[in-house]
């Protein structure tokens, strides 16, 4: 099956897929990352990998998150005996950023404890929490008795990618014609390790600054040539490839191309929400500043400056759109405090549904989006100067690359690189275990690209990243 395109927007999400412990869906294999860097497209921050702290511990539902939000509600980390682990680890303890969390939680396992998040204190938790509480209830071998006694299993996994295919802030790379936007872009905006709610947030923002530019892109070539229509391929059906389309759909011709179902995405998992400095007593300066602070300070200040500032600009243009945010009694938006965020800025929509309900209402906006589902995207090459042409993977084919079916068997005690590498020397090793595991090519290469970029990042950072 052959299309041509003139634009090509990778929205294709994260590498969470690659490690054995993960909290993302079975789509998150970072094909995106690989086909843009056969194309010549310029990777940046491969080594930022960033571990959530609390994964549900359980053979049931291995890659079930169990949101920050929780801890921002009053749930404290705890080892079998009740000692409450991150008291002294940090100012912030249990809201401290996830990379210092997860790695703590690490540490405690290795020295054979078992952690807990304990929920007595979290008021109304399965109201706030209903997605968790029906996991919770399903899981009847590592949950059993949970709401006596309070207690969640949990445990580090990988989550989210900080790196990524390099742009810059209208969502371009380094190739005419070629887009990313959402986690498979590196703007640089997460620096070292994401701000909880933040992803999100980038998604809308950079979709929408990338939409703004092709407008422009048409505009101008419309003075002259009357009308074109761009062909646009959006690869990938998350929140970041939803929202874009939706923005271009009335001066392009947008074909959106999905790897499984329109709803299979990480986008659709989110359960924290948006952070956005909306408030009135809120200020766009503190976001930033905690943006950085959690980034352990890798962050592209500009484009990090422009998520928080033009982050409210799209807020307020969802809200004029009717999106369903999550408010209090008297009407105001309601917001909740996660990790690492200085105060409460996290907006919501159906409590722990957030991902899932946003991601359902930019879809909702659609009238002219072509999807193409079930069709994960192989290759996309240059064909001229103004076409692009994808090939798909042949999915009859029981050893296509189909990624997705392949994942990478990362070794558990691949904790390395939580958030920020601080010890490499386990990583050469991995390549030779990656090389006996059934992998994608194009797994293999992101995972290589990954790793490659660790040691480098070791030698030039120094001892000051080195535990
Ligand atoms: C459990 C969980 C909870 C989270 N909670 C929050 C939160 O509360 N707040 C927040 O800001 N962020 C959160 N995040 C992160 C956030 O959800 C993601 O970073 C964000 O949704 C990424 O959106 P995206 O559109 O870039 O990618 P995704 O939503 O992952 O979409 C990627 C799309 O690309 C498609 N695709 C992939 N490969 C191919 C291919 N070869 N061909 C065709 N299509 C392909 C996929 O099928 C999918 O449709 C969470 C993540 C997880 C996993």
């Amino acid at each position: 099956m052959r299309k041509t395109f003139d634009l090509v927007v990778f929205a294709t999400g994260g590498v969470g897929r690659l490690y054995k412990k993960n909290a993302n869906n079975w789509t998150t294999t970072g094909d995106g990352i690989a086909i843009a860097a056969k194309m010549g497209c310029e990777l940046n921050d491969m080594e930022f990998v960033q571990f959530h702290p609390t994964l549900l511990n359980s053979k049931k539902f291995p890659n079930q998150l169990i949101s920050e939000a929780v801890r921002g509600a009053g749930g404290i980390l705890v080892d079998e005996n009740g000692i409450k682990i991150m008291q002294d680890i940090h100012r912030l303890k249990d809201l401290a950023p996830r990379d210092i969390v997860s790695r703590e939680i690490f540490k405690q396992q290795q020295a054979g404890h078992e952690i807990y998040l304990d929920i007595s204190n979290v008021i109304r938790f399965e109201e706030k929490f209903p997605s968790i509480t029906a996991i919770l209830n399903q899981d009847k071998e590592s949950c059993a008795n949970w709401q006596e006694t309070k207690l969640i299993p949990v445990t580090p996994g990988a989550h989210f990618f900080m790196g990524g295919i390099k742009t810059d802030s209208d969502g371009l790379t380094n190739i005419p014609g070629v887009f990313a936007i959402g986690e498979c872009a590196n703007t640089g905006v997460h620096g070292a390790n994401r701000l909880a709610s933040n992803s999100l947030l980038e998604c809308l923002v950079f979709g929408y600054r990338a939409a703004k530019y092709i407008k422009r892109l048409v505009d101008a070539q419309n003075k002259t040539d009357n009308q074109i229509e761009l062909k646009v391929l959006v690869i990938g059906s998350g929140l970041a490839g939803s929202w874009f389309s939706y923005l271009i759909q009335d001066f392009c011709d947008v074909t959106i191309i999905t790897k499984g179902s329109q709803t299979d995405c990480n986008s659709a998992l989110a359960q924290g929400g948006v952070a956005c400095a909306i408030d009135s007593s809120d200020s766009i300066q503190s976001h930033y500043e905690d943006t950085l602070e959690a980034g352990d300070y890798h962050n592209n200040k500009e484009n990090t400056k422009i998520l928080v500032t033009e982050g409210v600009e799209v807020i307020q243009k969802l809200i004029e759109l009717g999106c369903p945010f999550d408010r209090n009694a008297d009407n105001s938006l309601q917001f909740a405090l996660e990790g690492a965020h200085s105060r409460p800025r996290v907006l919501h929509l159906g409590g722990d549904q957030s991902g899932k309900l946003l991601h359902q209402f930019v879809q909702s906006l659609w009238t002219k989006v072509e999807v193409i589902e079930n069709a994960p995207v192989a290759a996309v090459q240059k064909i001229n100067s103004d076409l692009f042409e994808i090939t798909f993977e042949d999915l009859d084919k029981p050893d296509s690359n189909w990624a997705g079916s392949n994942w990478a068997d990362l070794p558990e005690k691949n904790w390395q690189n939580i958030g920020i590498i601080r010890n490499t020397s386990n990583m050469k090793k991995y390549i030779n275990e990656l090389g006996q595991v059934e992998l994608s090519d194009k797994s293999i290469l992101v995972s290589q690209e990954i790793t490659k970029a660790a040691l480098a990042r070791k030698e030039s950072l120094g001892a000051h990243y080195l535990e």
